[in-house]
């Protein structure tokens, strides 16, 4: 493993910095407030004094900070200090801004890869950690030695905004999910029953649950809603549900939500095709015209 320079120590900072030391190689910590390294430096690593002396370091250079906003106050004063070297970005971003980090890389003359981390601080380093990437494919082969320090690493294509835009999308499923149990939670709450007890019984079935997505998958790709065997959009109606939770006093924000996506597909005249067909209230107009079309970027299928 070459040198690496580490900027930002904050709670995930410092877990992707202390999954590097035992490698014995150089690892340089940088952080705004003076003060998080002394455990790192303890460990082996060199704290730098300035953002400058940081980057002059090493040729990787990872950025862990806030948002997108704290990348470019930390880095456009010491741009001409980056040219030739790697910057490899795992600060939460969007897909747009990762790919404006992108740009600004490549006009500064250094490499640029993206990260998406799937993983909490204290899963760094485990097997259970996973970090997705997109940019550079060239410095995503180079740099494994250090990226297999921090778990499974996955390229997900040479568009610097995929790695993001995998993350906010299983984000959006994870959260979605979470309501769920809650909505459930607050439903069994009204006869005497734990949050907790209900937890292991919603995980064993929405364990089981996700085996539909492939189903889903396929259908929705092949846009064939109406494939026999399906639980149409009529017999999934929601409504006695919503109705339910109105009975029992609780909050039905999370099921109202699926009810109005299938009330919306339904008042469109596709109550007998498949729940799936709810994602045609959410696919970008620009998705329903690439399906019309079978070409596929290299980037998608490599994905
Ligand atoms: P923290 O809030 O713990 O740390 C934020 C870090 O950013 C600190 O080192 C802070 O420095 C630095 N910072 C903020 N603004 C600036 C700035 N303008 N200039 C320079 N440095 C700045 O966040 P985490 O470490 O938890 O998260 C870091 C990134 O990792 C985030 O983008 C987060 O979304 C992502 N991430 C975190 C996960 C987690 O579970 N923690 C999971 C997945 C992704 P200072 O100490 O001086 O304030």
């Amino acid at each position: 493993m070459s040198s690496v320079s580490l900027l930002g120590l904050g709670n995930m900072g410092c877990a992707l910095a202390i999954a590097l030391l035992p490698s014995h190689e150089e690892v340089t910590v940088w952080n705004r407030t003076r003060g998080k390294a002394r455990d790192l430096v303890a460990a082996g690593a060199v704290e730098a004094n300035t953002i400058g002396d940081a980057v002059r370091a090493s040729g990787t250079i990872v950025v862990c900070l806030l948002d997108h906003a704290s990348i470019h106050e930390a880095l456009d004063p010491v741009i001409e200090h980056l040219r030739g070297r790697t910057l490899l970005n795992v600060t939460t971003t969007s897909p747009a801004e990762a790919r404006e980090l992108d740009r600004w890389a490549s006009a500064a003359g250094l490499e640029y890869l993206d990260g998406g981390i799937l993983a909490v601080p204290s899963m760094i380093g485990s097997p259970r950690s996973e970090i997705l990437y997109s940019g550079d494919s060239q410095a995503f082969i180079r740099l494994q030695p250090v990226l297999a320090r921090w778990g499974r690493s996955t390229f997900v294509g040479t568009d610097a905004g995929l790695a993001s835009l995998y993350d906010l999308a299983l984000l959006a499923g994870m959260y979605v999910m979470h309501a769920g149990y809650m909505q459930g939670a607050a439903l069994v709450a009204t006869a005497g029953v734990s949050a907790t007890d209900f937890a292991d019984r919603a995980a064993n079935w929405l364990t089981d649950m996700t085996g539909a997505f492939a189903r889903f998958g396929r259908v929705i790709d092949s846009a064939e809603y109406a494939l026999p065997g399906q639980q149409s959009l009529d017999f999934s109606d929601l409504s006695k549900l919503v109705e339910a939770t109105a009975e029992a006093g609780v909050g039905n924000e999370p099921i109202a939500m699926v009810q109005r996506l299938i009330d919306a597909q339904r008042a469109l005249g596709h109550g007998s095709d498949g729940l799936a067909r709810i994602y045609e209230s959410l696919a970008a107009p620009a998705h329903h015209a690439a399906r019309r079309s079978p070409i596929r970027s290299a980037d998608q299928h490599n994905a």
